[in-house]
């Protein structure tokens, strides 16, 4: 691959509105995917692998709970300086920032808020570290787009709870030392339950022949009469409501990141054009080329300003949940646009793995799904402004 000379586009200086404190942590995950991601990145992307060698320097920049008070081990950061962590990391590749936002947003977010103290102790400090990873299993092989026909259950069995059920398309699945399970108890209320690696009856198969994400491991969560010691029910919340506030989080990360991503896409063209000569003259000289370009740069820009707004909502507690899906649904076809003209641009040489490019525009198809299909964002938007409920 082709040696890291990015440089980020910034065309509204949007860097006058960080504060210091937002700089000095972006810049970090910058240098940080520079030095550690893009060396290695392609090479794992084209075996099918997650680096695993990079969960420290992950856990280093703040990457796994940024905005975890710190008393847990996590960052203590803003929502700003959580977004600009995403942006960073998915410049370098769309499967690393999504090891980070299901540690953070839906791993750890759950923990945080809907546990009580002891299992807040007893898994934060090891998951904001590294030491543990975890995943989120939501999704079923039956269950996508409507979660709450999920049929994974527990029974109350006196002493304990007897787990059965499976999930699939589960980020981080293969190697997760703690799974956070959505279920249905008896009465068909749904809970979280926090289920370890070791428990019996549990497994973790792996998902192969992904297109996609390929740098990060998918797989299912399988339970068979898996017995889940009680302290291990999150109390604090039940319901869909659970699940979905763990996606708020998790989707407005992903607004950030599908920046980096695109960003990624927009300077590697940029340099790509100016330097590459057709019939005499830099192809960027060329009014076709021109369009593709500026229109780039003015999507990313008016994307920034999204994400940005929709940080210091966040910031005051004000962010809703559709404000956010507008914000995901833009931002990622934005970013898959901007891709796939940027692969033009780059001709031949676009396909290639020299180029990070074609790896983004695969990564983004399954960004463009997960969370919430692009399809649903669009349901939410009609739906808030409406009243009107399309999805059934
Ligand atoms: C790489 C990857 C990683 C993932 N990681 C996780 C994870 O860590 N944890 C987790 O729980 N899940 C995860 N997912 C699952 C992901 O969230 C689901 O794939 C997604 O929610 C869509 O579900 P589905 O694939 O079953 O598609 P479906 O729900 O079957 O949808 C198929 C199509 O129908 C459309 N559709 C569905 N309902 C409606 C409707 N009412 N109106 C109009 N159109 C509709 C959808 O928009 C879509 O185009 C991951 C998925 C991928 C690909």
């Amino acid at each position: 691959m082709k040696p890291d000379l990015f440089e980020a586009p910034d065309y509204y200086n949007i860097d006058d509105l960080l504060s210091e404190e937002h700089k000095l942590v972006r810049d970090a995950a910058r240098e940080w995917v520079k030095r550690d991601v893009s060396p290695i990145i392609e090479e794992y992307a084209q075996r099918a692998e997650f680096p695993k060698q990079i969960i420290k320097g992950l856990a280093d920049i703040g990457a796994f709970g940024p905005y975890i008070p710190e008393e847990y081990g996590g960052a203590g950061l803003d929502q700003i300086s959580y977004g600009l962590i995403m942006q960073e990391i998915e410049r370098g590749d769309s499967g690393v920032r999504s090891t980070a936002s299901v540690q953070s947003s839906l791993v750890m977010y759950p923990i945080w808020k809907y546990g009580n103290e002891a299992q807040r102790q007893k898994y934060l400090p090891k998951l904001a570290s590294g030491e543990w990873m975890g995943s989120f299993g939501l999704t079923e092989p039956d269950h996508g787009s409507n979660p709450g026909g999920m049929t994974t259950h527990f029974k109350d069995m006196g002493d304990h709870y007897l787990l059965n059920g499976a999930k699939l398309w589960i980020s981080n699945s293969p190697f997760c030392d703690v799974a956070v399970v959505w279920a249905k108890n008896e009465e068909g209320r749904i809970h979280g339950l926090v289920v370890e690696r070791d428990m019996e009856g549990f497994s973790t198969p792996e998902t192969h022949n992904k297109w996609s994400l390929r740098a990060s491991a998918t797989g299912e969560l399988i339970f068979q009469d898996v017995k889940v010691p009680k302290e291990n029910l999150l109390p604090n919340k039940s319901g869909l409501g659970a699940p979905l506030g763990c996606l708020d989080s998790a989707r407005y990360g992903i607004a950030w990141g599908a920046i980096g991503a695109a960003m990624d896409c927009y300077d590697t063209a940029l340099r790509y054009a100016k330097e590459r000569i057709q019939f005499g003259k830099p192809i960027a000289g060329f009014q076709l080329q021109q369009k593709k370009l500026a229109e780039m740069i003015t999507e990313i820009t008016k994307a920034q300003l999204l994400a940005f707004r929709l940080g210091q909502l966040k910031n005051e507690n004000r962010a809703t949940s559709a404000q956010i899906s507008m914000a995901k649904r833009n931002n990622v076809e934005m970013a898959i646009t901007i891709a796939r003209e940027a692969r033009q641009i780059l001709g031949g040489m676009g396909i290639t793995g020299e180029y990070s490019i074609m790896r983004h525009m695969m990564n983004l198809e399954s960004v463009i799904t997960y969370e919430g299909t692009h399809d649903i964002h669009l349901l939410i938007t009609g739906l808030d402004i409406t009243g009107l409920n399309a999805f059934k």
